[in-house]
């Protein structure tokens, strides 16, 4: 038998499927006074259920797996060609130039530490404090700007910031807010970056999942995101971008895969590999992961963004419009209700703690919610104007419920009844 045709999931483009499914829509929960209900997953923010297709490209590659880019055999031989495949999905889903990098990681975490790993001595990233910690906390010099007020503050803050660094710079945003779902001016700010001679990263974690990116049209040097908020299973994700940078940088994981060869005497000779992605591979990476995280871009472009989206809107309208009616809650926004978002809303209840709000509606309607600061701590702080609310002040943290794929009308609805009782008590 041959080894797997290229892309056999993608679809010719102008052609759509339905939207798939994803595994887990029947599960029971029990709930006060021994209830069980079908389990309202609102949680899609922190890591979104398995597609069905993706479960379906993980089996099928159970039978036969090996060791990648190592073995003759047959079963080595069809591992690599479905890791590499992957590799080729990915650049297709974030629209990579032909020359970048795909780098297979383990999350976005993962992704930006290899990247802050990479910089070139002295470089300075420039990073609002509404990022993520993923994407705030890696970089060894950095500049920290405040939150801005409006979008086009962003860019003129970015321009500022820029302007009045010296040597090499990078400019590091999120695309989608992982606390209220407000997408950023990427565009804008990878012009201005380019402007003054910095690159940008993009963090795509909670982009990616809701809108299509296209890396080569937004001009954006580096993106990253885990496949396990893209409705793939845990443990992979991806940096895409330029390649100079990584090919350069000090090998992320050293050991066998990052070398071309070792000296007898190693401290005589260790030949690492230039080429970005065995460079900063080391080890068995995560095949299975790769391959799910793939299937996940497979599926989603098949669908088709248009449909995808309109969906989500139509479903976080209804949630937002729902909780609008609640005397006592209060959603969380920097730049107000219009701006344009992804399927997250995050939101405080009067005189009830985001812990309590959460376990209730777990334990009293079987809805599943995020609560806390969403490793977002200076931005979550910022939006409730509570500057010296520690880290573990439960007072100063929100709820956040967050949609994708298998969200119904009946899911958002419950949030928004169980949410008016609790208002009311
Ligand atoms: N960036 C954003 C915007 C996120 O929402 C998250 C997830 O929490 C991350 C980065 C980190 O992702 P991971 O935990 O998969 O590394």
């Amino acid at each position: 038998s041959s080894l797997p045709a290229q892309a056999a999931t993608e679809t010719p483009v102008g052609h759509s499927r339905p939207i798939p499914a994803v595994l887990g829509t029947d599960l029971e929960v029990p709930v006060k006074g021994g209830r069980l209900v079908t389990y309202a997953n609102l949680d899609y923010a922190a890591s979104a259920p398995c597609l069905e297709p993706v479960s379906a490209a993980v089996t099928a590659a159970l039978p036969a797996y090996s060791s990648v880019h190592r073995g003759a055999g047959y079963a080595s031989q069809l591992t690599t060609a479905r890791y590499e495949q992957a590799r080729h999905t990915v650049r297709a889903f974030v629209g990579a130039r032909p020359d970048d990098a795909v780098i297979f990681t383990r999350n976005t975490t993962d992704a930006t530490n290899l990247l802050a790993r990479c910089l070139p001595e002295g470089t300075t990233a420039v990073v609002f404090d509404t990022e993520h910690h993923a994407s705030l906390l890696p970089w060894k010099r950095s500049v920290r700007l405040a939150p801005p007020a409006f979008p086009g503050a962003a860019v003129r803050a970015a321009d500022e910031a820029l302007a009045a660094i010296d040597g090499p710079k990078l400019l590091v945003v999120t695309a989608a807010s992982n606390v209220t779902g407000e997408l950023w001016p990427i565009a804008a700010l990878a012009h201005i970056a380019h402007r003054h001679g910095a690159r940008i990263l993009v963090d795509a974690a909670q982009l990616v999942p809701h809108r299509r990116l296209n890396l080569t049209a937004l001009d954006l040097d580096y993106v990253a995101f885990s496949g396990h908020k893209l409705y793939a299973p845990f443990g992979a994700g991806v940096l895409v971008g330029r390649r100079d940078w990584l090919s350069a940088g000090e090998p992320y994981l050293k050991g066998g895969g990052a070398v071309r060869a070792v000296a007898a005497d190693v401290e005589e000779g260790i030949d690492w590999h230039d080429d970005a992605e065995p460079r900063h591979e080391a080890g068995t990476p995560n095949v299975l992961g790769a391959i799910a995280l793939a299937a996940a871009c497979d599926a989603l472009s098949a669908t088709g963004w248009t449909e995808l989206v309109r969906e989500e809107e139509r479903l976080i309208a209804r949630l937002r419009s729902g909780l609008a009616t609640i005397e006592g809650v209060r959603e969380l926004s920097l730049w107000g209700p219009d701006q344009p978002r992804v399927g997250i809303v995050s939101f405080v209840v009067d005189r009830h703690s985001a812990r309590e709000v959460a376990e209730v509606l777990s334990g009293e309607y079987g809805i599943g919610v995020r609560d806390g600061k969403f490793c977002a701590h200076p931005f979550v702080r910022h939006l409730l104007g509570t500057a010296d609310g520690g880290c573990e002040d439960d007072t100063a943290s929100a709820v956040r419920a967050s949609i994708g794929i298998g969200t119904t009308e009946e899911h958002v609805d419950r949030l928004v009844d169980a949410l008016r009782d609790l208002a009311a008590r």
